[in-house]
Parts: structure tokens; C-alpha cells; sequence
């Protein structure tokens, strides 16, 4: 299960009601920050989610209202020394970007006190591959830069089966604890019960994608198809095709139709214009895409595998 909280929902400029660009996934222990515009910082406090293990970027693409906000985090884990310092994963560009901002403006003489790592996002190499939890990367066309959008996938498990259990006898409590643990236990009566006795079906573990800014759906269908939960931008609604189009953007319709397309369960749309009341832009994702809401700053939405 993921867990994620919206901390700006707002395009290219801030509004009374909208932050810039980011969102926290949080899978366990594990925490990772998805983009971090100007301000992420305050309203990561204002969400109540706190520093601690905050320790890792994913940077959709270069645009400053997807990066600028890495100052203020970077300069407070610095203030706090934090041990676990900080890693920040993108394209070649958003890296420079990423490295000019903190080099130059946040650390021009001594450099950091923290550990700073800018990591490069690969095609084909996962960005994270640790306790459970895999992340891929996959390019994302958007307005000359050189963007990629986010898979995080949950380890697949298999849990015991309770009839199973119950079936063999192995009372509840500890004996299924050691039973996990150790692979196999004696009864009492003198029969031993393997864990693989008492497994059932293999379960997949929960899928989450999250594109930034994007121009184009046709070549993100296969990349996020049967996402538990999808997360991407959609600027404009779709009378304003036209502008979309010009700035490299989608609209509401684009991105309910990836939906569609790539079979996913739920779609989270964000990046939204300030121009827009959200209520007509929900009702109008919804005739498209029945599952799609509209993300708002402090949402918490649960990404978890569909049963079967
Ligand atoms: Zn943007
Ligand atoms: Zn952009």
C-alpha cells in the first residue's frame, strides 16, 4: 500500500489555495518526495508529516516550479543535520538545474555540510530497488525537456491462508509467528507443518504512477498501464485544447483517455490552473473517466492492489 499526500497542486504559479508542484509517497518506512516547487517545505509542515527520513527527491523534469522549493528543504536539512542528508534523482537537465540552485545559491562557498547525492535517472536501471519497493523510471514528453514519470511497485507476498491454518491445526498466536520465521513447526502431536503447506495464492503488490507535465499520452499507456492509482497532470480542460497544445501541456480529456487506455483504476489529476473552478473540472474528468478526481493541496489517498 502507498500512501500519498498532495503538498502542491497548482501550475506554474502558486495560488490562495494551491501550492506548486510536489507530493510525498510514503511505503513503510520508506518516504520520497516527487517533485518539490517553491514552498514544499512549508506545506510539508503544514501537512504534519515532519522531516524525519526525508532523504530522497524524484524530479519529474527541470521547470522552477517543479524544483525551486529544493532550497528551502535542502538549507533546513542542513540546519538540522540531518545524518541522512539527501538524494536527488532525475534527467541529466533537472539535475543541472537541481545542482546550479543548491551549488550556487544555497552552498556557493563551502558547500554542503549534508550529504548531497544527484543521482541520474536511467531508462532501464530502477532508481530504487529496496525493502519491498521497486521504482522505475519512463520518458516523458514535455515541452523540449528531457522529463520521466514514476512506477513504484510493492513487492508481490503471500500470505497464510487462515482455513489452511486452522485445517492443519496450528493454533493462532505465536506458533504462526514461528511458523513465518523459521519455515516449519512441530506440533505438539508430533506432525510438522511447512510454511508452504499453509500459503495461499500469490498476491500482486499495489502499483502507483505519477507523471509530471506531459504533452502527450501515447507513449505513457504502456509505462502506467493497470496502476492501481495514477497520478498526472492535466492543465487545461478541454476547451482549451488549443492553448494546451501550445505549452506543451494536457488536458483533462488527454488524460482520461491514458486512463482508459491503460486500464488503470483510479486517476488523480493535478497541475491545475487557478483559472478553473475544480467543481466543473471534476464534473468534466468524470464524464470522460468515471474513477478520475481532482487533487487538492493536503489530500492523503491510498494507492493498494485490487483484491484478485
Ligand atoms: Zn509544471
Ligand atoms: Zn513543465
Amino acid at each position: 500500500m502507498f500512501q500519498v499526500t498532495f503538498l502542491g497542486t497548482g501550475a506554474t504559479v502558486p495560488s490562495a489555495d494551491r501550492g506548486l508542484s510536489s507530493l510525498m509517497v510514503e511505503h513503510e518506512a520508506t518516504r520520497v518526495l516527487v517533485d518539490c516547487g517553491e514552498g514544499t517545505l512549508r506545506q510539508i509542515r503544514k501537512a504534519h508529516l515532519g522531516m524525519r527520513r526525508l532523504d530522497r527527491v524524484l524530479l519529474t523534469h527541470g521547470h522552477l516550479d517543479h524544483v525551486l522549493g529544493l532550497a528551502g528543504i535542502a538549507s533546513t536539512l542542513e540546519l538540522w543535520d540531518q545524518a541522512s542528508g539527501l538524494t536527488i534523482h532525475g534527467s541529466d537537465t533537472a539535475l543541472q538545474v537541481a545542482r546550479t540552485l543548491l551549488d550556487q545559491v544555497v552552498w556557493p562557498e563551502d558547500g554542503p555540510a549534508i550529504r548531497v547525492e544527484y543521482q541520474e535517472v536511467k531508462r532501464d536501471s530502477p532508481v530504487l530497488d529496496q525493502n519491498g519497493l521497486r521504482i522505475t523510471a519512463f520518458p516523458v514528453r514535455h515541452h523540449e525537456t528531457h522529463s520521466f514519470g514514476y512506477l513504484f511497485e510493492e513487492a508481490g507476498r503471500r500470505p497464510m491462508d487462515v482455513g489452511k491454518l486452522e485445517e492443519l491445526g496450528v493454533p493462532a498466536g505465536p506458533d504462526r509467528h514461528r511458523l513465518t520465521e523459521k519455515g516449519s513447526i512441530d506440533l505438539p502431536d508430533g506432525r510438522t507443518v511447512r510454511l508452504e503447506d499453509v500459503l495461499g495464492p500469490p498476491e500482486r503488490g499495489a502499483r502507483l504512477a505519477v507523471v509530471g507535465d506531459a504533452e502527450r499520452i501515447d507513449d505513457l499507456v504502456e509505462p502506467v498501464r493497470g496502476a492501481d492509482l495514477l497520478v498526472i497532470e492535466a492543465t487545461y480542460v478541454t476547451a482549451d485544447e488549443g492553448t494546451a497544445r501550445s505549452r506543451g501541456h494536457l488536458t483533462v480529456r488527454d488524460a482520461c483517455e491514458l486512463a482508459k487506455r491503460a486500464e488503470v483504476r483510479r486517476l488523480l489529476l493535478t497541475h491545475q490552473s487557478s483559472r478553473y473552478d475544480p467543481e466543473a473540472v471534476r464534473r468534466e474528468a468524470q464524464e470522460f473517466f468515471p474513477a478520475a478526481e481532482i487533487a487538492k493541496d493536503f489530500d492523503r489517498v491510498r494507492a493498494e492492489a485490487s483484491a484478485g
